[in-house]
């Protein structure tokens, strides 16, 4: 149907208030008010299947983290400057959750401040200024990072130090997309050595959401890390989008690949929603910043978002998230990969535990993206009162994302409707 009254006035008044900065989700915006597990709701408390969000990823308002943010809040909440058990609790279990080389943490309130520290923590290191990342990343919202994040557009200029490299694009690439990638990165380093400027890190998310999700082959990052490496520069993973469990039992993106990284990044679903991430480091990389710096955040850390921190760990742990996000995950992209027999529009299935790419041509053989008809899947979808959308450089992909309590019998509601919207188009 169409929009409100009510929503209509609300989105005038938000366009005045905020600016035109800000964008909505679908033709006909969307209002919600409570969610409950994999479920959102409109005011009018109609149901929305969540096949999108990845920051509530235990599902949406969890009672134990729910309880655990208001028991903490009601008790204490202050900076990192004084001694509290929960800090350190929290940083020995999640520390817990990588490989033994990566010690440290340090706690942000979001995934862009992780980075930003991580570019900091990384020129300090190598005393270069070279970052490298793909075509259409995005890894947040500060100066620093804005110009390492070429998705969002060329309006926000970058530097001399950035170079961008072509995705590990297993689809529309040729043969060895290991080697491929690497050649790109290793190309991007004479491009920039050219200059006199040498390389101090390459940053890339593990799963490449926004370039256009490629999980696979597993392994295939390798290449690519050895050169930067072989060239003296860190290997940063940005885990904010695939870390905790969505890409299955691996836990974090970078563990498919066999990798150890120098640095880690992680955010989004660290908090459930509340704002809390982190740095995640090999403890050589920040001993002199630590000497001759320090590191304070006002937020980052403080007893609510550790107390939340944990209980969502513990929740990923106690309910078999990550095993759950490899079953369902295989699940979906079997019932994907069926839906694709009988729908040419479908040109390529994909993903990685509970992160799945959909790629939408116009025609198999010339892979034409289909961007038009991926609009309309996701809007006919929310329609049907599924919430999901499209992703990489022609927006043909749709991203297929749920919190991590996603069941089959949600993957089939899920593939039915699919099913449905793809004979209409
Ligand atoms: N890295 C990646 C891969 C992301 O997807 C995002 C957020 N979309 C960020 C970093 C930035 O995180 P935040 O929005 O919490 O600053």
């Amino acid at each position: 149907g169409d929009l409100n009254a009510r929503d209509t006035d609300l989105i005038r008044r938000r366009e005045k208030l905020l600016g035109p900065a800000y964008r909505l989700f679908y033709e006909q915006p969307l209002h919600i008010v409570r969610g409950e597990g994999i479920w959102l709701y409109d005011p009018e408390g109609n149901a929305y299947l969540d096949v999108y969000n990845n920051v509530a990823s235990v599902g949406h308002c969890h009672p134990k983290v729910v309880e655990a943010l208001t028991r903490q809040a009601g008790i204490l909440n202050t900076h990192t400057r004084y001694l509290h058990e929960t800090i350190v609790d929290y940083a020995e279990r999640l520390l817990g959750k990588f490989p033994s080389q990566l010690q440290h943490v340090m706690f942000t309130c979001t995934g862009s401040e992780a980075n930003d520290l991580a570019l900091r923590i990384a020129r300090s290191y190598t005393k270069r200024s070279g970052f490298i990342v793909t075509k259409l990343a995005y890894h947040g919202l500060t100066s620093a990072v804005a110009e390492l994040s070429p998705s969002l557009g060329d309006y926000v200029q970058r530097g001399d130090h950035v170079r961008l490299v072509p995705a590990p694009d297993t689809y529309r690439g040729g043969g060895d997309i290991g080697q491929e990638f690497a050649a790109g990165v290793k190309a991007a380093i004479a491009d920039m050595q050219a200059k006199g400027i040498e390389p101090a890190a390459l940053l890339v998310d593990s799963i490449f959401s926004s370039d256009g999700i490629f999980p696979d082959p597993q392994g295939f990052l390798r290449p690519a890390v050895e050169a930067v490496r072989a060239a003296g520069g860190l290997y940063i993973a940005d885990e904010v989008q695939p870390g905790f469990g969505r890409v299955g039992p691996a836990w974090w993106g970078f563990a498919r690949h066999d990798l150890v990284p120098d640095m880690v990044t992680i955010g989004k679903p660290m908090g459930n929603g509340h704002p809390i991430a982190g740095t995640v480091m090999q403890p050589h990389l920040v001993e002199e910043f630590g000497r001759k710096s320090r590191y304070f955040n006002t937020f980052g850390g403080n007893p609510v978002s550790c107390a939340v921190g944990r209980a969502v760990l513990e929740v990923i742990e106690g309910e078999g998230l990550a095993e759950n996000a490899g079953m369902v995950g295989t699940y979906l992209l079997d019932g994907l990969k069926a839906l694709a027999m009988r729908h040419s529009i479908i040109g390529d299935v994909r993903g990685a535990g509970l992160f799945l790419g959909v790629e939408f041509v116009k025609d198999r053989t010339t892979k034409e993206a289909a961007p038009e008809e991926t609009a309309r899947v996701v809007n006919d979808l929310r329609r049907r009162r599924i919430l999901i959308s499209a992703t990489g450089p022609r927006a043909n992909i749709l991203k297929i994302r749920p919190p991590l309590v996603f069941s089959r019998e949600n993957a089939d509601l899920f593939l039915a409707a699919m099913d449905d919207v793809l004979k209409d188009i």
